[in-house]
């Protein structure tokens, strides 16, 4: 039997970086499209369950739990608490830009008030990262220009 040898020299690769771009736009429905269009004048909306009364951040179309629609928008926030939080210390490239963060950054997932369910996730202030913990109070930091777009908000920052 054949001894397999391990190859030590490394092999030159050829990489061509391309970014890939498709004029596409999709419509968000009613309920998403109220959620972004709340985004754009800094509010943030949830539906309500007119079955077990829940409210759901972002809206969801349906409670899972009744399995009835909820349609009746409430609106919720905009501070809110950190349920659970994720740094990210080794960052991939950008699939479309090839491009890397910078680290560390971190993803908070917080329960907006008002809200009974669901969890938003955003990003938070850089300069925050350190003093994160669960339980931590928050409030969103909106972008100067907004169009109803998920960039509306830049981040999260703890609300001190
Ligand atoms: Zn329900």
């Amino acid at each position: 039997m054949a001894k397999n040898k391990l190859n030590t020299q490394a092999e030159e690769l050829i990489s061509i970086q391309v970014v890939n771009s498709i004029d596409y736009s999709f419509p968000t429905g009613p309920i998403m499209g109220k959620w972004f269009q709340g985004l754009k004048e800094k509010k943030f909306y949830a539906t309500k369950c007119p079955s077990c009364g829940r409210t759901m951040t972002p809206p969801r179309g349906c409670c899972a739990l009744c399995v009835v629609r909820s349609e009746e928008f409430v609106e919720v926030g905009p501070k809110g608490t950190v349920e659970n939080y994720d740094i990210a210390y080794y960052a991939s490239p950008d699939p479309l830009t090839g491009k890397v963060r910078s680290t560390p950054y971190a993803a908070v997932f917080v329960r907006m008030d008002g809200s009974d369910c669901d969890i938003f996730t955003h990003g938070i202030k850089d300069e925050d990262i350190p003093k994160l913990k669960r339980g931590v109070r928050v409030r969103p930091v909106w972008n100067e220009v907004r169009t109803g777009c998920i960039e509306d908000m830049l981040y999260f920052e703890i609300d001190a």
